[in-house]
């Protein structure tokens, strides 16, 4: 995978320089970190170390063993608008190498204190240049091996407004990290590590399997539980890459890794496209995790729409598109042992909380009915629906827990559940359905921004896990917000930690493992539908992780002590903390209305 054999530098002919997407390509360190690996792979290097301190803030230092810069162009690579990458006669519009504006280490170097060394094969020494604000440039020689090596001091000194836009340094350097993952997901053949503040952390090894290489970065369950999509997209392109099997997706969309023509990019289009073949295999909440590559003739890609080139525009995009979801939709369905589910029709019409609140679907019904007949005869406890044992559970009435009515909340009387899931109660108006998930995760999403801690169970056999490099940093940055949420953990060597203890909640407790998803969620930001504040985002991050989950068997008083906890809090019944519905009331009228009998 070497580089064509390096050019000189030069200006860009002024046209050129207009057809170029200009803008400012330094926003924080991660942008940074971003342009100098990109040089780095487009002069051939097979390694690259990255070191920053403080978050990429007070350094950054990017060090190559590419095919270097003679000394008699280092003053023009530092110069706007004079690249080697594009020649006299080369069209923009067929662009291979990852730059190509000749402005990244102009702009750089106008917002820091910068210093480039650089040696190329055929000389014994190493030459440098350093600037301040990028006035007055410095000479130096300096023994180096042959690479080039760019330290970027003091980021926006000259320009306190911007260095304000700037988080903490944790912060910045989770972003450092994932922008060196998703360049080292884009072209694993290239060895990439990252020390902060001293210390390593991510070692990405080159690598020729790309599955091996998505391992190092979203965690070893990859190796096993993924599977290859490759495929020829005729008259369009191809694609090759190696995504998460359903169970690994997870709460963010950032775990998602695509490169077009070796370029990591973000396409709103091929992500949803993505998620689309994953339709009915995960739930709308959650997205796959794994890594794409594209390759599309360089003609049929303008990587020059975006200043940061973050986004790229494709000709026949629609058709590219659905090439992308067919061949992931393929290969999903040809994962040995995945469960079949039947397709759905596209005509099937399905409850929406949409439709339930246009219709008035609420407790506040405005014709509330009498008072729901009392049964005359329990009901066993039995199973209903054929093969459904244990699946669907009704209660003896007699100890079917109840909760007293509310002002504005109705009166329930628990009847049964389904799939370990959907609650049935009735009420004195109709019935009553409720998601088990969504109403504990609220009540501690409640518990958490009204106290700012969860209780916590402490582990009688402690659960050792490891956490990808992402996971971990952001553990280091998140420490006592993991500690709040219940979590007690401890370093316990290597990439590995121990969980001590659990949130736990009225009888209820966490599952260890749910802390990785946790910090996972902590390392990529936010859901797409979060609350606004930052406590509440995270207390909505923890609520989720913390909360009894879909699947999970509890018995009726369990769910009743939640219910209850929640009625003391009225405000927060209707939805959890990301927007979806807790419980959904079913009067008796609206049932009539189904079955067509008009109300009188
Ligand atoms: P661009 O990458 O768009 O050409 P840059 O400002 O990033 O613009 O770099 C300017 C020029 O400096 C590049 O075209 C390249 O010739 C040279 N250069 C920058 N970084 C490196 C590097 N790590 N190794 C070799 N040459 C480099
Ligand atoms: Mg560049």
């Amino acid at each position: 995978m070497s580089a064509p054999a390096r050019r000189p530098i030069r200006r860009l002919e002024r046209g050129t320089v207009h057809r170029i997407a200009a803008g400012e390509v330094v926003e924080r360190p991660a942008s940074v970190v971003k342009e100098l690996i990109e040089n780095a792979f487009d002069a051939g290097a097979s390694h690259v170390a990255v070191r920053i301190e403080e978050g990429g803030l007070r350094r950054i230092e990017v060090a190559d063993d590419g095919c270097g810069i003679p000394p008699e162009e280092l003053g023009l690579a530092l110069e706007r608008h004079a690249t080697s990458k594009i020649g006299p006669s080369d069209p923009i519009e067929r662009i291979a190498s990852l730059g190509f504006r000749g402005e990244a280490l102009a702009s750089i170097a106008t917002v820091s204190r910068l210093r480039l060394t650089s040696r190329t094969p055929d000389r014994e020494e190493a030459s440098g240049i350093a600037t301040a604000g990028g006035e007055q440039p410095l000479r130096f020689e300096e023994g180096r091996s042959v690479g080039t090596t760019v330290e970027v001091a003091d980021l926006f000194y000259n320009t306190p407004a911007r260095r304000k836009f700037l988080h903490a340094p944790a912060v910045e350097q989770l972003e450092v990290l994932r922008a060196v993952e998703h360049l080292y997901v884009a072209r694993p053949s290239v060895a990439l590590r990252l020390t902060a503040d001293g210390r390593e952390i991510a070692g990405f090894p080159a690598s020729e399997d790309l599955r091996e290489a998505t391992a190092h970065v979203l965690g070893a369950e990859m190796l096993d539980q993924s599977f290859v999509v490759e495929a020829e997209l005729p008259g369009l392109g191809r694609i090759r890459g190696v995504l998460g099997r359903p169970n690994l997706a997870t709460g963010s969309p950032r775990r998602f890794y695509l490169s077009v023509n070796g370029r990591t990019i973000e396409s709103r289009a091929i992500a949803q496209a993505i998620r689309a073949a994953y339709l009915q295999y995960i739930p709308r909440t959650r997205f796959p995790i794994g890594a794409l590559h594209l390759a599309v003739p360089l003609d049929r890609v303008d990587v020059n729409v975006h200043p940061t080139k973050r986004e790229v525009r494709f000709a026949r995009e629609t058709e590219l598109v659905e090439a992308v979801r067919i061949a992931v939709r393929r290969a999903l369905l040809d994962c040995p042992g995945l469960a079949r589910v039947p397709e759905i029709a596209a005509t099937v019409r399905r409850f929406s909380p949409e439709e339930s609140l246009e219709e008035g679907f609420s407790t506040r019904s405005e014709s509330p009915l009498g008072p729901w007949p009392a049964r005359t005869a329990p009901l066993g406890s039995r199973s209903v629906g054929p093969g459904a044992a244990g699946q669907r559970r009704l209660f003896e009435r007699p100890d079917a827990p109840t909760l007293e009515a509310r002002p504005g909340l109705p009166a329930i009387s628990l009847l049964g559940v389904l799939d370990a899931l959907y609650w049935v109660g009735t009420t004195p108006t109709g019935f009553v359905l409720i998601d088990q998930h969504a109403a504990s995760e609220r009540l501690l999403f409640e518990v958490l921004v009204a106290d700012g801690h969860l209780a916590r169970q402490v582990l009688v056999d402690p659960l050792t896990i490891s956490l990808t490099p992402a996971q971990r940093a952001a553990w280091e940055v998140h420490r006592s917000t993991v500690a709040d949420a219940g979590f007690d953990v401890e370093p316990f060597g290597g990439d590995r930690v121990r969980v001590l203890s659990v949130p736990a909640y009225r009888g209820h407790r966490a599952r260890a493992e749910s802390v990785r998803e946790l910090l996972e969620e902590l390392s990529t930001g936010t859901r797409p539908t979060q609350p606004d504040g930052m406590v509440e985002r995270v207390a909505a991050t923890i609520a989720c992780h913390a909360a009894i989950r879909a699947g999970d068997a509890i018995p009726p008083d369990e769910l009743a002590r939640v219910l209850d906890a929640l009625y003391e809090r009225a405000s927060a019944v209707y939805s959890c903390p990301h927007g979806r519905p807790i419980l959904f009331d079913l009067p008796r009228s609206r049932i009539d209305r189904w079955f067509l009998r008009a109300g009188p």
